[in-house]
Formats: C-alpha cells, sequence, structure tokens
C-alpha cells in the first residue's frame, strides 16, 4: 500500500486532501500542530493515522518521519496567513510566515527526498496561492512566502525529474476553510462577484486536484503550477 503524508490536515484544505488520497487507497498520515480531537476523529473515521508535528521544526519533522518510515507521497500543504500592512509587519511576523509556509516546506520535502531518490519515485505536492502569483495589498509576507513555494517547486522538479520525482504546485483562490474567517459575508459576496465561475472554493475542489497529482495519471506533468480558483486569477 502506498503511503501519503499530508501536512496540516487537521481541517480545510489538507482535510480534503487526505479524504481523497484515503479514498484513492493510500495509507495516509494526517500531520498537525494543535487540534488533537479533529486530528484523531479524521484519522479514525477515513483509517488514517494522526501524527502531531510543527513543521516549521526541523527536529519534530525528522521525529514524525522516524514514526512513519518511507512514503511515496507527499502534500506540503500546512500554511498559516496573516493580515495587515507591510509597514505593521514586525520581524516576527514576517518569520513566522516564513517559518511556517517556506521552511516547513523545505523541511517536510527535505525529509521525504532519501527514500523517494533510493525508490527512484516520488510525488511531491505543494501548496501556494494565487497570492504567491499575483501578490495581494495587506498581505506581502503571505504573497513573499508563497512566491518561494513556486520557486522551490520549479528548482526542485528540474533537480529531481531525472529521479524520477515529481514536484508540483496547487495554488488554490478563495477556498472556504478556517483560513477565511478573518472575512465578512460581504467580503465574501465581492469575492464571488470577482470570479467568473460565481462562487467561493471548496477544500474538494483542491482536494481532487491534488489527488490526481498524486496518482500515475499525472505521471509525465512536473513542475506545473495549477491555479484552482475559479478564475478569480483571471
Ligand atoms: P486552515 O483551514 O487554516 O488549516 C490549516 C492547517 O494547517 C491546519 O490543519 C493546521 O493544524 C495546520 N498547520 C498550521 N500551522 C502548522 C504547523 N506549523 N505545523 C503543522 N501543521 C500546521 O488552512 P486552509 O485554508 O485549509 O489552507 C491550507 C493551505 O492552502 C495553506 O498552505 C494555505 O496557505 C493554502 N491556501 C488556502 C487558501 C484559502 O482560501 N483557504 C487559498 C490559497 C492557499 P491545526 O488544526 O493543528 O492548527
Amino acid at each position: 500500500m502506498k503511503k501519503a503524508l499530508v501536512t496540516g490536515a487537521s481541517r480545510g484544505i489538507g482535510e480534503a486532501i487526505a479524504r481523497a488520497l484515503s479514498k484513492d487507497g493510500f495509507k495516509v498520515f494526517i500531520n498537525y500542530r494543535n487540534s488533537d480531537d479533529r486530528a484523531q476523529a479524521l484519522a479514525d473515521e477515513i483509517g488514517a493515522y494522526a501524527i502531531k508535528a510543527d513543521v516549521s521544526d526541523y527536529e519534530q519533522v525528522l521525529s514524525m518521519y522516524d514514526e512513519i518510515g518511507d512514503i511515496n507521497v507527499l502534500v506540503c500543504n500546512a500554511g498559516i496567513s496573516e493580515y495587515g500592512l507591510f509597514s505593521e509587519t514586525s520581524p516576527e511576523i514576517w518569520r513566522r510566515v516564513f517559518a511556517v509556509n517556506v521552511d516547513g516546506t523545505y523541511n517536510c520535502i527535505q525529509c521525504a527526498l532519501p527514500s523517494m531518490i533510493r525508490e527512484k519515485s516520488g510525488s511531491i505536492i505543494t501548496m501556494s496561492s494565487v497570492w504567491g502569483i499575483h501578490g495581494a495589498s495587506c498581505e506581502a509576507a503571505y504573497s513573499a512566502s508563497k512566491a518561494a513555494v513556486i520557486g522551490l517547486t520549479k528548482a526542485l522538479s528540474k533537480e529531481l525529474g531525472p529521479s524520477g520525482i515529481r514536484v508540483n504546485c496547487i495554488a488554490p483562490g478563495v477556498i472556504e476553510t478556517d483560513m477565511m474567517s478573518g472575512f465578512s459575508d460581504e467580503d465574501k459576496a465581492r469575492l464571488c462577484e470577482e470570479t467568473p465561475l460565481c462562487r467561493l472554493g471548496k477544500p474538494s475542489d483542491v482536494a481532487e486536484l491534488a489527488a490526481f497529482l498524486a496518482s500515475e495519471k499525472s505521471r509525465f506533468i512536473t513542475g506545473q503550477v495549477f491555479g484552482v480558483d475559479g478564475g478569480f486569477a483571471l
């Protein structure tokens, strides 16, 4: 049975990806940072394994891999956002966003690679954002961190392709999860109006693409950035 690790899978997009991969027959590991009960309940429901680790902490990531062993698919989904003027973005906020979104991606890929290289096989999926491509006012740290994820994805796809490892990136638009809790109903209505497909995204909209990228169906696809945004970024 192939093994998949999904980071930040206790809720939101990661949860939907864990569900989709489990349905596709993967043995799924649900990484999370705080939500013990939610992660365990999801694991029990879909027959997966909950594993707690802060992805921004390299030692914790190493210990997580000690527990789960080699994996075939890695989905680097864990991420945080911060909203505010750049002039009011403290060094601590800047570092926190980069620690989770960029260092977290680095840590999880770094630890997954030895066995993938040995096996000459693997699919790595990173999670950027529409803002990592276009930039968002009042989300400079988040936008910069998500742009870094795209650079990492493209570089690694070239470096790891000869080892049989594919690396692709998903750039969601506005997806209804806890990350959107700061948005009012009016904000959401305005975002729907700006979206050609006239609605916000659902976690499952992203999960179905992730499942495809995890599967052999995408065997000749690497180094790509896929928007899942209902046309929002056009
Ligand atoms: P969410 O609902 O806020 O869930 C975040 C998940 O990440 C939770 O499972 C959380 O675990 C976990 N997490 C946060 N920091 C972590 C850390 N240091 N170590 C391990 N796990 C950590 O987020 P989401 O909306 O599903 O977003 C998932 C990804 O998609 C993120 O990378 C985000 O930037 C990206 N994205 C989201 C949207 C959107 O509109 N929602 C748009 C574009 C991109 P706990 O439950 O334990 O806290």
